[in-house]
Formats: structure tokens, C-alpha cells, sequence
């Protein structure tokens, strides 16, 4: 196929891979459409699942269905700009895109999630999605080597949203869509609510424990941040040698993933 991007390429392309390819592996990027700071375009997300799954099909000889840019996205609902689905047509768009795959003979579906808002939702229509299709269905995460070390720098810097973490991966993947000179004076906007700064230290013993606790009082952003960055991590810290880092990091798990996935062909009466 000239692309590993289904809508980009023809019905005959199609056929002919799938003839080649007769347990082909479909991955489905999903993200967001919302506010991220006031330097980063509203599509982050999406554009960077799309991203990451273009760059796994290459290296795997997968394809890519990219079906909404949208996700989940109500808590952000304040800022100007941010689209969210209803969870139940979220649900509905991956059932249908799943049972649509299954229809054509794609026994093995990989979601690709960058927006942590859909996770449970995404965790919700896989499970149903396998129920009803027979298929495969999957959405991996790479095993955390450190959880402790891993929660101590979460609630230290709490940068999950449009840091320095985030930015470093626009500025690696779509530079050109990033406006820099907009947090050149940033400082950190977020307020948690009385007494959780308490908790929110990373020296404690039960750092996993409190940093678990902290994350139940976020619920709608603008309470949390007036800038819509989250945390203490500076977007102005992000460079692009970190992103394109973190990025590869996450191509290459989802590659030993898939490449180890087909080793085992999908069960003949799927
Ligand atoms: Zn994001």
C-alpha cells in the first residue's frame, strides 16, 4: 500500500494487502480534541497517537484507522476550543469500528490511546468489543520498572498536561503547530485543593498511596489551572531531543509488542 493510513488508501490497494496479509493487525489511534496551554494546538493528542500508530504500521507492515480526533474531554469543557464526545458515542465509535475491522477478516485490533481521559472508557468498549467480535482487541502499557520512583516524579511535578513532558513531544513530532513565545513567562497555575498540597510531596513513604489520593480531587480543569497546563514542569523546560526520546521509547514497546503478537496467529474460528 502507498500508505499505511486506511483512508488514504484504494478499496484494490486494500484488497491486495489483505490477500499478502491474511492476519493483518489494525491500530486504531484515539486522542483528543481540547485545550492544552496556550501553546499547544488543540489536537495534541490525537496527532500524537496518529503519529505514534503511522510510525509502528511502517516498522510492522500494520495499518492505521483513524476514525475521530475527539475523545472524552468534558473536564475541559471551560476552555475555548476543546470538542468532547458523550462516553456513550466514544463507546459507540470503537464498537462500530471494531465490528466494521472484524466484518473485512482483522481478527487482531490495537488501540493507540494518548489522552488519559479516554483510558476507562477505551478499557470499557475493548472489553465489550472482544465480546462481541471475537476479535483481539488490545491497548498494551509498558511495565513501570520503578512504581515508586515513577509516583515520586508524578507528584513532584504532576506534568500531565501540556509540561514539559508534552510539549517536548509537540516539539519533536509537530513543531510547527507550537507557539513557544506564549509560555515565555509561564509560571505554575495549579492549586490543588486545601490540605492536598500536604499530600502532595514526594519524600512520603506512601508516595503511590498519596499520589492516588491527590488525583481524586482533580476533576474539571479550570479549577485545577488557570493557564489549562497542569502541574509544576515548565512547558519553557520542553525540547525536542526529550520528546523525540519518549517517543521512540513508545514506538519501540508498541513494535516488540506486535512483532511478539505475531507469533501467535489469531485462533482459526475467531
Ligand atoms: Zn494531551
Amino acid at each position: 500500500m502507498k500508505s499505511v493510513l486506511l483512508h488514504e488508501v484504494t478499496r484494490s490497494a486494500f484488497e491486495e494487502y489483505l490477500k499478502e496479509n491474511p492476519d493483518p493487525i489494525a491500530l486504531v489511534p484515539i486522542g483528543s480534541i481540547e485545550q492544552h496551554g496556550p501553546h499547544l494546538p488543540l489536537g495534541t493528542d490525537s496527532l500524537a497517537a496518529l503519529a505514534t500508530c503511522t510510525e509502528v504500521a511502517k516498522r510492522t507492515n500494520s495499518f492505521v484507522v483513524q476514525v475521530c480526533l475527539p475523545g472524552y474531554s468534558p473536564h475541559h469543557m471551560a476552555f475555548k476550543g476543546t470538542i468532547t464526545f458523550s462516553d456513550e458515542t466514544l463507546t459507540n465509535i470503537l464498537l462500530d469500528t471494531f465490528q466494521s475491522l472484524r466484518a473485512h477478516g482483522v481478527k487482531k485490533i490495537l488501540v493507540v490511546n494518548s489522552h488519559g481521559g479516554n483510558a476507562q472508557i477505551m478499557a470499557y468498549a475493548i472489553r465489550i468489543g472482544k465480546r462481541k467480535t471475537g476479535a483481539c482487541i488490545v491497548s498494551p502499557a509498558a511495565v513501570v520498572a520503578d512504581p515508586k520512583a515513577a509516583a515520586q516524579n508524578a507528584i513532584k511535578y504532576l506534568d500531565m498536561h501540556s509540561g514539559t513532558g508534552e510539549t517536548s513531544l509537540a516539539l519533536a513530532l509537530f513543531p510547527e503547530m507550537v507557539e513557544m513565545e506564549r509560555v515565555r513567562d509561564w509560571k505554575p497555575t495549579t492549586k490543588l485543593v486545601p490540605g492536598a498540597d500536604d499530600l502532595a510531596c514526594p519524600d512520603r513513604d506512601d508516595v503511590a498511596m498519596a499520589l492516588q489520593v491527590v488525583m481524586s480531587y482533580i476533576n474539571d480543569t479550570h479549577k485545577l489551572t488557570s493557564s489549562g497546563v497542569y502541574g509544576y514542569a515548565p512547558p519553557q523546560n520542553a525540547n525536542a531531543e526529550l520528546g523525540r526520546k519518549r517517543f521512540e521509547e513508545r514506538v519501540s514497546f508498541l513494535v516488540d509488542y506486535v512483532n511478539l503478537w505475531k507469533t501467535v496467529p489469531s485462533p482459526e474460528e475467531v
